[in-house]
């Protein structure tokens, strides 16, 4: 799925997301003071309210929580794409960190399927996150 007809708009705390994501990187958050990975993107760490955080690469790897398949056409600029699934993954760094993205394999989900994100570039500065299910 492309959501180029819908871009993000970054802001000053996500702009990195986006940009690491346009390069074909997942990266997040990581505190330099307590190793807490955050998300998503803010000015301070969720565990321990430090500035000092550092945008750091993951794995890229976890495991599905939840997911929703959109059925309903709730803007013009999806139209094309329904019906598609959203998944909630539950990243191998930190188990509370959830990250949607969408589901990009045509098998059966299951709450625990291992998944893998894809990044692909939308523009020069933003890029998009979706999650297959890992082969290996
Ligand atoms: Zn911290």
């Amino acid at each position: 799925m492309s959501a180029a007809a819908m871009l993000p708009i970054p802001d000053r705390d996500s702009e990195p997301y986006w940009a690491a994501l346009a390069s074909g990187r997942l990266e997040l958050q990581q505190c330099l003071d307590c190793s807490h990975w955050t998300w998503p993107p803010r000015p301070i760490c969720s565990f321990c309210q430090s500035e000092n955080l550092s945008w750091q690469e993951v794995a890229g790897t976890g495991e599905v929580h939840s997911w929703v398949t959109t059925h309903n056409v709730y803007s013009a600029a999806f139209a094309q794409l329904v019906p598609y699934t959203t998944v909630l993954v539950r990243l191998d760094e930190q188990p509370d960190i959830l990250i949607p993205g969408q589901f990009g394999s045509n098998i059966q989900l299951y709450q625990g399927l291992r998944v893998r994100a894809r990044t692909q570039p939308l523009t020069d500065q933003i890029g998009e996150l979706s999650w297959e299910a890992d082969a290996r």
